[in-house]
């Protein structure tokens, strides 16, 4: 499926041209004749040599409305002029085998120090996918573009609301337990440990109550995220429609999840406060395993629920896991970029958590990113990053939270979340 829509999209873009010159530049327009796989990401610290490596031609950049934007990378020390940023709107799908795409814009660069730097307002209506080209005199640039970052300074408040949504029939492992002692509890975890953000208020609600969609969420059966429906993040229920649930975080909490050992799962960067795709996070009350199941304690739950979230705001494993690459295609991608998380060599040779137990889930391809418990044996306290909330597995000796860039980031993209 993945592969079959990304080669509609190349036929597509394969087609077009615009032979046309603009005004400002004197560059002609020129589509990419391919479109990568690779995707750059607000904020993003991680290497992406390989989305660096598509600038010219095809990099996917993840915008949000209202978004103020800067591009950049390395000068090409070979190459003494300046190519200009060509950017296009990737939009729907319109029919089978075609998307609509338009040019946006052309900018020219500012050299600062060893960079190009491109900067940009995106005013979409909602977030999008922009690709671009580099051109310089009339063709496609064919210098190289190391170390692409894209910076992005958001308007939008630092406050966040969440709704947990109880989704069919969920017990706990712990006997002492209940819905509404579990969202009190996740309510004064999130404040702790997202202390960058203000985390305002949590509502819960109930799946077999909602207005239009209740009646397929029958209180008294289980939920298993990916059995019970083919839509494993339960799209449809992110967006609760009622004014004061708007813009905010769905968290999902079902009977347990279709894969062994996975607790929990988000898109990396969902990026979305407004109901749709990457609008949810699904945390399970009980795990998968190969013969069977078993109750999950509430302190993993909870961890999983803001690790996930840390997900969402586009926080990586502090180390990579195979399922990560997977994510990215991008090898040069082994640990989150912060310098002030370590990230764990022994976790990166173990081979462990490759499996991945999910689907794409959008027309766009992207993966989930899953949280679990190691199948086999293997010492977490050889890792020096084993007590941080975005290690990839849960720590059940418990966890110190985030580390100041972390929470940064956190805060910074929060502001570039339409909410
Ligand atoms: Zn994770």
């Amino acid at each position: 499926m993945r592969e079959k829509i990304l080669y509609m999209l190349l036929a597509l873009l394969v087609a077009g041209f615009w032979g046309c010159a603009e005004e400002e530049t004197g560059e002609p327009v020129i589509l990419p004749r391919t479109l990568s796989p690779y995707v750059l990401y607000p904020n993003d610290l991680a290497n992406n040599d390989s989305a660096s490596a598509h600038v010219a031609e095809g990099l996917q950049l993840l915008v949000h409305p209202k978004v103020s934007y800067t591009l950049s990378f390395e000068k090409d020390p070979n190459i003494e002029d300046a190519p200009v940023l060509q950017l296009f709107r990737l939009g729907e799908m319109v029919s089978e085998g075609r998307v609509s795409t338009s040019h946006v814009r052309t900018l020219e660069p500012k050299l600062e120090g060893s960079r190009y730097v491109y900067e940009f307002l995106c005013e979409e209506l909602d977030r999008n996918t922009w690709v671009t080209t580099l051109v310089l005199d009339g063709e496609l640039y064919k210098g190289t573009t190391r170390w692409a970052r894209l910076a992005a300074e958001g308007p939008y408040s630092d406050t966040l609301s969440l709704n947990l949504i109880v989704v069919g029939k969920v017990d706990f492992l712990d006997s002492f337990m209940n819905e509404n002692l579990f969202a009190e509890l996740l309510l004064t975890n999130f404040r702790t440990y997202y202390s960058s953000i203000v985390i305002d208020t949590l509502y819960v609600r109930y799946a077999h109550e909602h207005p239009t969609l209740g009646s397929k969420y029958p209180a008294n059966e289980p939920w298993v995220a990916g059995r019970s429906s083919d839509d494993m993040f339960v799209t449809e229920l992110g967006g609760w429609p009622e004014p004061k649930l708007k813009n905010a975080l769905d968290i999902l909490l079902v009977h347990r999840i279709e894969a062994d050992w996975v607790l929990g799962y988000s898109l990396l960067y969902g990026s979305n406060l407004q109901g749709g795709t990457g609008s949810t996070v699904v945390i399970g009350a009980y795990n998968k395993t190969p013969s069977g199941e078993e109750g999950v304690p509430y302190t993993s739950m909870i961890s999983t629920a803001i690790h996930e979230t840390g997900h969402f705001f586009g926080l990586r494993h502090t180390t990579a896991t195979l399922a990560d690459f997977e994510v990215d295609m991008d090898y040069s991608n082994y640990e989150d970029g912060f310098t002030d998380t370590p990230y764990c060599k022994d976790l990166l040779t173990s081979g462990l958590l490759k499996s991945r137990g999910g689907k794409p889930v959008s027309d766009f391809a992207r993966l989930p990113t899953l949280r679990g418990r190691f199948a086999t044996a293997f010492d977490m306290n050889s890792c020096p990053d084993s007590h941080n909330m975005m290690f990839p597995a849960v720590n059940e000796d418990g966890v110190d939270g985030f580390t100041e860039q972390q929470l940064e980031h956190i805060r910074k993209n929060l502001r570039v979340y339409p909410h």
